[in-house]
């Protein structure tokens, strides 16, 4: 484990208070990929072809899809709630444990302060997050097969 990463070696805990902070464009990380099950999944939740909801709610940027945001903000988002929570893609299920999130300044100065489903909840293991973190690496190259 790296030292930026100790700060998490008990384990941390985190809960959804749904409050939609985390769905909210932060500059540069205002981006949601999709993997093809996310795509696959959204689809069916509003009952349209896979190709249909491609080309209505997303765009190819260096070969990874990602959601097409019309604002500044997810498109999914409505009176700071999800609005497709049930199908989320596998990015925002995994929120906090996100590579860019999982330093101790980062996490204290920017997501704890920001997200106030930090510290509630269940306890996630170092390694549950260790585990996260290596399947969001796959996602990141959108691993088109398995559970995600
Ligand atoms: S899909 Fe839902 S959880 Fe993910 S960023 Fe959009 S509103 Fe938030």
């Amino acid at each position: 484990m790296s030292k930026g990463k100790r700060f998490f070696k008990n384990g941390l805990r985190f809960e959804c208070q749904g409050d939609g902070r985390c769905c909210i464009s932060r500059g540069r990380y205002g981006y949601v990929y999709l993997s093809f099950n996310d795509r696959r999944r959204l689809a069916k939740h509003f009952s349209i072809s896979l190709s249909e909801f491609t080309a209505r709610y997303t765009i190819k940027s260096d070969g990874l899809y990602e959601l097409k945001y019309v604002d500044k903000d997810c498109p999914f988002l409505k009176n700071n709630q999800c609005g497709v929570y049930e199908s989320r893609p596998w990015q925002c299920r995994t929120w906090p444990f996100w590579p860019e999130n999982m330093d101790s300044a980062v996490w204290d100065q920017e997501i704890s302060a920001r997200c106030p489903g930090i510290g509630r909840g269940r306890l996630y293991s170092a390694e549950e997050i260790e585990e996260i973190l290596a399947k969001k690496k796959d996602v990141a190259g959108i691993a088109v097969s398995g559970s995600f």
